[in-house]
């Protein structure tokens, strides 16, 4: 493949259960075959993919009817255990047809909270990468339950596209991108670029999800926009049309949506904060003179003496809000010291900071 453009040397590629399974949920191994052919000619040409498969609860929703007394989840839990391993399965038969061992990793939220489990991760699927071993990746289900969830594996996508520092991220659902109205609608118009802050195409897109995946159009248009943000293309397309990967990457007029990539790049610390949002443990008020000097242009740490009181239980190493004086976070950071030391050291001339400038992140700074 000539002229290939840097942002495509390395992609994430998300495939949704709709585009995998047919309508009595049954894996859709043609559709699976055409995706993998396309796959495996963007890998011949040294192209780096990363595969984020949904289909497993749905393939195994298939093959198991539980009994009365399974509750939902233990129901889903089981659809999970059996629907991943056929999923695996017939990826792993695919891929062997064009010479291309894959292999499956398995991620749960918790997983991306822990620094050294996201390190681990992250240093599992580049081994895999630089051994020619193509990485299927999905939630792990079996495990992952209600509030632990990711909320689809779209947003698992964007994590691990971030965490790889992928240069673009492929969406494959049932519909060809955003629409101007409903897609099934013909005089619907396809918005072909999103370009940075803009929140038009936000009113056009309708908040259900349909079919067997959880995600919907408005967790991709987000998920979307906050990877774009951080200097990823993203492309919301078709995976039920032939060939739409090599078409995107080759750069012909197929019909997607486009988020094009703002040029800010995070470093991967910082990245890794900022989709840690949700894990916070407790909170650092500081106070003004602390405030100004974090607001700043300058790199700085948290000291010590700019704490004014610590809220919550938190350990040394987790991710704790930053708050103003009214209370307002204004950023987060991972705190070098246990909440009672932190508690005992308020506003003492200290030399190691709360947070060091590399483990924090404050909003304006974004
Ligand atoms: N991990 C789920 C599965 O493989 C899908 C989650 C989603 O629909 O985004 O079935």
């Amino acid at each position: 493949m000539k002229n290939v453009k840097p942002e495509f040397n390395r992609i994430a590629i998300k495939v949704g259960s709709n585009v995998i399974t047919q309508s009595d949920g049954s894996l859709n191994t043609g559709r699976m075959l055409r995706l993998v052919e396309d796959i495996a000619i963007l890998s011949k040409q040294g192209i780096e993919v990363i595969l984020i498969s949904s289909g497993a609860v749905a393939a195994g929703r298939n093959d198991v009817a539980p009994s009365k007394r399974t509750s939902i989840i233990s129901a889903r839990q089981i659809w999970a255990a059996t629907g991943q391993v056929k999923l695996m399965a017939n990826y792993q038969f695919l891929f062997g047809k064009y010479g291309i061992p894959a292999g499956q990793l398995l991620a749960t939220k918790e997983g991306f909270r822990d620094r050294l489990h996201y390190l681990n991760m992250k240093n599992c699927l580049s081994a895999m990468l630089e051994n020619k071993v193509l990485p299927i990746v999905n939630e792990n289900d079996t495990i992952s339950i209600t509030e632990l969830m990711f909320t689809d594996n779209d947003e698992l996508s964007g994590m691990i596209s971030s965490m790889m520092d992928c240069g673009s991220l492929i969406i494959l659902s049932n519909v060809d991108g955003i629409y101007k109205g409903v897609p099934e609608n013909d005089s619907s118009e396809l918005i072909r670029e999103i370009v940075g802050e803009s929140q038009e195409a936000m009113k056009y897109i309708s908040p259900s999800s349909s079919g067997f995946g959880r995600g919907g159009m408005l967790t991709k248009y987000s998920i979307a926009r906050e990877m774009a943000s951080e200097g990823i293309h993203v492309y919301i397309a078709n995976g039920t049309r032939d060939s739409i990967i090599t078409d995107i990457v080759r750069g012909k007029e197929v019909p997607y949506t486009h988020f094009a990539a703002s040029t800010v790049k995070k470093s991967g610390v910082k990245k890794w904060l900022s989709h840690s949002r949700e894990f916070t443990k407790g909170g650092a008020y500081i106070n003004k003179g602390a405030q100004e000097a974090l607001l700043d242009d300058k790199a700085v740490s948290l000291l010590m003496i700019g704490v004014s009181k610590i809220e919550g239980s938190f350990k040394k190493g987790d991710i704790i809000r930053i708050l103003d004086e009214k209370g307002r976070q204004i950023g987060l950071g991972k705190s070098q010291y246990d909440s009672k030391k932190a508690e005992q050291y308020i506003g003492e001339k200290r030399k190691k900071p709360l947070i060091l400038y590399d483990y924090l992140l404050i909003n304006d700074k974004l």
